[in-house]
């Protein structure tokens, strides 16, 4: 595969290799495990609102199905290409298996740019995708969720085509669902919610206090916003956010922020200072949290990052060159497969509710969302400790070790 030496791809790949080799798992095991399950490529043509015919590269990757079912999101974003996709479902496979959760790992994508879609036209292209997708995906063997560029919306077309074509309402053939179609309740907050927790604990474990820890965070979309309330509730301060065209730091609260971003849609607050997402990387902060896309943190820009730890709320935002930087550096990196795993832990528990047509309350889901990243938090930080690894390298031996020993007991077929 073609692939330049920091490519979304190549990062999973060596993270695996490392976790191979740190597990003292042999050669065949690196090739089992580093080949996705199934990959599938489609075309996507559009109607545009003009009556134009456009066509899109379509994916959906099944990088594993060991443990269950592959699960992973959908992302609508122009540079998503076959390798960032098998790149994206790697790291969900891991995901899961950190977190214990009973699936395997999936990703999809369109390489568009949503922001060029009226409603009508992304309903169009969602369908289309679905029915494209359609004879691999179901509650039994895949089932998409929202990522970059989706949204509930996105997914209620989704559930919609896939049941119209079965004939019968099926809700657990997605997550991240509206609420009345069967979405669990704290599933929108949810990823934000879990890299809060991440945050709280890592703190901790530093032995820095919680109320007045300084944040910034790169990201003020389904992640960064949420992951924003939460530490603010807990009692940390939100010194700088940012979106794609830049960031804002010196602003009341992340309330008003958000008040303001919906209306005026920027983050151009009246009285709040502008500053680049390059400046926000390296402010003085205690904590970092990269909530947008992958490399964020690279050789470039690793070298003045001055927070003492690095919360992953984005998948993959740190290269391998980037994170060794950071390591010599002493920082703490909370890494993706830990730090964001509260939307798919949350994913699970949809899925659950809508196999057993009964729904939790909101305290429910906040339990056990919390009960089981804290789990997976404490084995890692364990893990770390006993084997004297990094805190990314525990838990990709975590995960990586859960689905290469389902792998063994399973055995090959035929
Ligand atoms: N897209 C999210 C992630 O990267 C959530 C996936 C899911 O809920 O299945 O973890």
């Amino acid at each position: 595969m073609g692939m330049t030496m920091e490519s979304p791809l190549a990062t999973a790949l060596s993270q695996l290799r490392g976790a191979i080799d740190q597990l003292g798992l042999s050669e065949s095991d690196w090739q089992t495990l580093s080949t996705p399950r199934r990959v599938l490529q489609v075309a996507v043509p559009l109607r545009r609102d003009n009556g134009e015919v456009e066509m899109y590269d379509g994916y959906r990757v099944q990088y594993s199905t060991t443990r269950g079912p592959s699960k992973g999101g959908v992302r609508y974003h122009p540079d998503i290409d076959l390798d960032e996709t098998i790149a994206l479902a790697m790291l969900m496979t891991w995901k899961c298996a950190l977190t214990n959760l009973p699936y395997g790992g999936a990703k999809g994508g369109i390489a568009i740019d949503p922001g060029t879609l009226s409603l009508r036209e992304n309903e169009r292209l969602t369908r289309r995708y679905t029915s494209e997708i359609l004879p691999i995906i179901g509650p039994e063997r895949d089932i998409p969720a929202p990522d970059v560029g989706t949204d509930e919306r996105n997914m209620a077309w989704m559930m919609d085509t896939y049941s119209v074509n079965a004939g019968f309402s099926v809700p657990g053939v997605v997550t991240g669902k509206p609420i009345v179609l069967g979405g669990s309740l704290g599933r929108t907050s949810a990823t934000g919610d879990g890299v809060a927790i991440a945050t709280r604990e890592a703190l901790r474990v530093k032995g820095i206090p919680i109320e007045g820890a300084r944040v910034a965070i790169q990201g003020f979309g389904k992640v960064g916003y949420w992951a924003a309330r939460a530490v603010e509730n807990m009692g940390m301060k939100v010194i700088a956010v940012s979106d794609v065209n830049g960031g804002v730091t010196g602003f009341p609260s992340v309330t008003a922020l958000w008040d303001h971003f919906l209306t005026q849609k920027n983050l151009d607050l009246p009285g709040a200072d502008r500053l680049t997402n390059e400046e926000l990387l390296h402010l003085d902060v205690d904590v970092l949290i990269p909530a947008a896309l992958a490399d964020a943190i690279t050789e470039a820009t690793a070298d003045k990052v001055k927070a003492k730890i690095v919360v992953e709320g984005a998948n993959g935002p740190t290269t391998p060159s980037g994170d060794a930087i950071l390591h010599d550096k002493g920082i703490l990196v909370v890494p993706d497969i830990l730090a964001n795993s509260g939307g798919v832990i949350v994913s699970y528990f949809e899925w659950v509710q809508d196999k057993q047509n009964y729904f939790w309350s909101a305290g429910e889901v906040k339990t056990n969302l919390s009960e089981i990243l804290m789990r997976a938090f404490n084995e890692v930080e364990t893990t770390a400790t006993n084997k004297g690894a990094t805190w990314r390298e525990a838990a990709l031996m975590l995960g990586v070790g859960r689905v290469a020993e389902a792998h063994k007991l399973r055995g090959l077929y035929p």
